[in-house]
């Protein structure tokens, strides 16, 4: 079988870029050159994807709606109330977050460099996915939400398009990029991160993240690895 690979370009959304982001990522902006360019290399793919985070104003990861402070861990139920064996409801741990990426806000906007690229792209074919719309659940990965209730149309456009492997970058390293690119291995696709055109919320774990890539099979790799495969 022929190998067909699509490049996801994660979250590349001024709120999670300095200098004004309400959960910048140190040094995002570092990443947003080579992405570009990676893009503009339209051998390499047969698919472009670009995600973006996309909350209604009330959405439930955001400390405001908590009364807390950003990056406490609370405990959420399950959305459709769904319960354990032992007739509890499920819950989950979550990080809760500044507001950000609220729909229609400019911090919800694609990096304004590299929508300029994007839009002047013809081939392959590419689109836009967006994740975290519905008010009760937490997102991380762009295939679906945290309970895994919710699919988001990542998996169809990647099956329509016979893509055999994925790779992935973008913001961030240690949650969107790594749940998004768990989540492709664990539904059949190669999964591939780029580590230098990612950048981690939490910097100072990064090598507790890279085991958890290498502990669901993705690749970790380098820009000069794909010139190679
Ligand atoms: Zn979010």
């Amino acid at each position: 079988m022929s190998r067909k690979a699509a490049l996801v370009v994660i979250d590349l959304q001024y709120d999670f870029l300095p200098p004004d982001g309400s959960l910048a990522v140190a040094n995002g902006n570092d990443v947003v050159l080579p992405i570009i360019n990676l893009i503009k290399n339209k051998n390499q793919w047969n698919l472009l994807i670009a995600t973006q985070d996309w909350h209604p104003k009330d959405h439930i990861s955001f400390a405001s709606q908590h009364n807390t402070s950003p990056y406490t861990e609370l405990s959420f139920t399950h959305p459709l109330k769904e319960k354990d064996d032992g007739d509890e409801l499920l819950t989950k741990k979550q990080t809760v977050w500044p507001d950000h990426c609220v729909q229609g806000t400019h911090g919800a906007e694609l990096n304004e460099q590299f929508k300029k690229e994007w839009d002047n792209i013809t081939e392959p074919e590419k689109y836009v996915v967006k994740k975290g719309y519905l008010q009760d659940r937490e997102y991380y990965s762009c295939f679906m939400d945290v309970w895994g209730l919710h699919k988001t149309e990542m998996t169809s456009v990647l099956h329509e398009h016979g893509i055999t492997d994925v790779v992935f970058v973008g913001l961030a390293y240690d949650f969107c990029v790594l749940n998004s690119a768990i989540d492709a291995s664990r539904l059949g696709f190669n999964s591939y991160v780029i580590k230098e055109c990612c950048r981690s919320v939490y910097a100072d774990k990064v090598a507790d993240t890279d085991n958890k890539y290498s502990h669901a099979g993705v690749k970790v790799i380098s820009i000069n690895d794909l010139s190679a495969a």
